[in-house]
């Protein structure tokens, strides 16, 4: 359904993204994981076509999604794309919805405009998605503005309008960073459960391992711009090859008791105006040799998984 290959994207002289390759079928979640910085967002705009907004441009790869090229697509094409075909969440609702129009309205237009729906149409299918979301009294909420509603009801609705247009691929972007702990377990339930029942297919944005390892089926980890592992979710886990991910999923806390500690991972996280040469990971990495400093690990492949590191392996 959509396959990035070898993604590159640069921001006049600065490259803050390279090398980022994954693909994903229909009904399959992908979590792309990484810290704040590492290009996650980055990779989600450039499937959405929306780096021009920004000053970025694609300069080396691919974006093939259901067999159409997308990094030459028109831009009037694309606004097809978008919001049609592949929708978008975004980490804070407010940026997706207009606080001075009523929720009905601003959920109807997306059927309206991309499935060319009468208003009349477009507003049924409105109280039913929201049915289907669980927002209770869906014809109520309609009437509303985006103020009168909780930040997880808010969230709700950009869902809903995401889904409005009927899509193949959604593209979550930290859709719940900005929600309470609890709201946040219920809308990644949620999500899915979307997944499942509509046979979607799901780019989840996240910096959380255990939503990755609780809801999806493949994963991309990012550090640095740089995809520096990939694979289905199990293999990943279950035997993880990079240094980095090794220290992710030792950050996840296994609620064993209080007193446990969690695991930091020691440094901080390169911008992209100084990323280190070699292994962007080097400077914090304990299995670092002389190579890593110079030298940029290639992908090595190894089944569905491939991880670029000079040392490759489980943990010593
Ligand atoms: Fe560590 Fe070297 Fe592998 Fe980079 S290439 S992760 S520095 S061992
Ligand atoms: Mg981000």
């Amino acid at each position: 359904m959509l396959e990035v290959s070898n993604l590159e994207v640069a921001f006049g002289p600065v490259a803050p993204l390279s090398g980022v390759s994954f693909a994903l079928d229909k009904g399959e979640t992908l979590g792309i994981v990484g810290e704040s910085g590492s290009g996650k967002s980055l990779t989600a705009m450039s499937v959405m076509g929306l780096l021009p907004l920004s000053g970025g441009r694609i300069t080396a790869g691919s974006i093939v999604f259901d067999g159409q090229e997308l990094t030459t697509l028109s831009e009037p094409a694309y606004r097809r794309l978008r919001g049609g075909r592949i929708g978008l969440i975004t980490q804070n609702p407010m940026t997706s919805l207009d606080p001075l129009q009523k929720i009905g309205p601003q959920v109807d237009k997306v059927a309206v405009l991309h499935l060319g729906m009468t208003a009349r149409e477009a507003r049924a299918r409105t109280v039913e998605i929201l049915g289907t979301l669980r927002i209770p009294e869906p014809a109520l909420i309609c009437e509303r503005y985006p103020h009168q509603m909780s930040g997880g009801m808010k969230q709700r609705i950009v869902i809903a309008m995401a889904l409005a247009a009927d899509p193949d691929v959604l593209v979550a972007d930290e859709p719940t960073t900005a929600l309470d702990v609890t709201v946040q377990a219920q809308i990644i339930r949620l999500l899915d459960d979307l997944v499942k029942e509509r046979d979607l297919s799901l780019v989840l944005i996240t910096h959380d391992m255990s939503v990755v390892a609780q809801t999806c089926d493949k994963v991309v980890v990012m550090y640095a711009g740089r995809a520096i592992e990939h694979g289905p979710v199990g293999a990943i886990f279950g035997a993880p090859q990079h240094p980095y991910t090794q220290a992710l999923i030792g950050c996840i806390p296994k609620g064993l008791g209080q007193d446990e500690q969690l695991t930091g991972i020691p440094g901080t996280v390169p911008t992209v105006l100084n990323y280190p040469k070699g292994c962007p990971f080097h400077p914090r990495c304990p299995r670092a040799q002389g190579i890593c400093a110079t030298d940029r690990p290639a992908h090595v492949t190894q089944g569905d998984s491939a991880v670029a590191c000079h040392f490759p392996g489980e943990r010593a």
